[in-house]
């Protein structure tokens, strides 16, 4: 039966890695895949996590099944750290939260339901957005439409593009939107233009359905999460995803949430057992630990201010490595504007370069970045930048 399936494109980052693996220079940069790295280039585990997980195998009874939903406690907390815990939907009975296997588990089951329920079955995505948004959101049955987003040449957003092109959507689409440290481009809205599109989609009767899987890494946690905050506050209905593979650093251990917003708390609930329904019939429910590492520590004031102080450590970490490395592209005068690099947020920028100068400094200098242009500025050190700026000067001319 195999034999008909075709073999499939090589995913693009994932062959970056293999060929970063294989690559035997012992100076070798992987500014390619989004994992945060230290001065030394490690991933490593936060502080507070490891002392979370030293207290859940003291105190763990148990690994019986935890349901679709999830942890309760860890449901309440996560729900908390997105919205403010004063925040209307909390209050008014109208959020139900699901822990989910990652991210990519939370926007693929929430595709699900949308694809379920949309009348049009439209999802809108900016152009560009992160590559994994496509098969998981089409994978799901929406159709996928692209609304502009980063203009390339002027290095900022194209936002009166963007409206134009979302005032063509129709009632009952979706619109993605990414709530902080927008993948791939850095390019993050101000609050007044999530004012406008708060305005835009109520006017038009859109669904907005937000990503925010970098809380923490751009301005702050409250600060980065205005967006969602906001739509959440001003518009009846709403889905939102995030992820705790970042500012947790748990990319393996699968953590993530979605949240649904609904109008009434009745059409809350009612859609929540919709949601738990497609949850059992796809992954039945999601692993538990780093639900439960999450829950400790957002349970216990000194873990979540250990954690926020890590988190605050690694958010400034970024912002020391954009700043400096636009001053030392500057000061060895490497042709290009860059200047976008130091006010953008999260891990990730566009260079701003050709395609052919990412293969040249991969070939020539074993800099590893993705076809885009796209870099992980996480992936830089102290120790790294003058080479790499160096690799760049040879590579785009001084
Ligand atoms: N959304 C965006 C924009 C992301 O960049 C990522 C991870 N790279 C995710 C969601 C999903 O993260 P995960 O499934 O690893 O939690």
């Amino acid at each position: 039966m195999y034999e008909t399936l075709q073999p499939v494109a090589e995913d693009p980052i994932l062959a970056l890695m293999a060929s970063y693996r294989r690559d035997t220079n012992s100076n070798k940069l992987d500014l390619g895949i989004g994992v945060y790295k230290d001065e030394q280039g490690q991933t490593p585990i936060m502080q507070a996590v490891s002392s979370a997980e030293r207290l859940l195998l003291e105190r763990e009874t148990s690994k019986s099944y935890i349901g679709p939903a999830g942890s309760e406690g860890f449901n309440r907390l996560i729900t908390q750290l997105v919205f403010g815990a004063d925040h209307r939907v909390i209050g008014e009975n109208r959020v139900v939260s699901a822990q989910t296997p990652g991210g990519c588990g939370a926007l693929r089951i929430g595709a699900e339901l949308l694809a379920a329920c949309s009348p049009t079955g439209r999802i809108w995505v900016s152009d560009p957005t992160w590559a994994n948004h496509r098969p998981l959101l089409a994978g799901a049955g929406l159709e996928i439409r692209e609304y502009p987003y980063y203009d390339s040449a002027q290095r900022s957003i194209r936002f009166g593009e963007m409206i134009d092109s979302l005032n063509g959507a129709e009632a009952g689409d979706i619109v993605l939107l990414h709530g902080c440290c927008h993948n791939p481009t850095g390019a993050d809205l101000e609050p007044e233009q999530w004012r406008q599109l708060a305005e835009l989609i109520e006017r038009r009767g859109l669904l907005p359905f937000v990503d925010i899987a970098y809380q923490g890494l751009g301005d702050g946690l409250d600060r980065d999460a205005y967006g969602v905050r906001y739509l959440a506050e001003q518009l009846p209905e709403m889905m939102v995803v995030t992820s705790c593979s970042k500012n947790f650093g748990l990319y393996r251990e699968r953590t993530g949430a979605l949240f649904l917003i609904g109008r009434t708390p009745a059409q809350t609930e009612r859609a929540g057992g919709q949601l738990f329904s497609r949850i059992r019939g796809h992954y039945s429910m999601p692993p538990a630990h780093g639900g439960a590492v999450v829950e400790t520590i957002l349970d216990d004031t000194g873990l979540t201010a250990l954690w926020q102080s890590e988190l605050s450590a690694m958010r400034e970490r970024i912002r020391y490595l954009r700043h400096r490395l636009v001053d030392r592209l500057e000061q060895v005068g490497v042709n290009g504007d860059f200047g976008h690099i130091r006010h953008q947020r999260g891990m990730f920028s566009f260079l701003g370069i050709e395609r052919e100068q990412v293969v040249a400094l991969r070939k020539q200098h074993s800099v590893y970045l993705v076809e885009s242009g796209r870099f992980n500025v996480a992936g830089l050190s102290n120790g790294s930048i003058d080479a790499f700026v160096a690799a760049l000067a040879q590579t785009v001319g001084v």
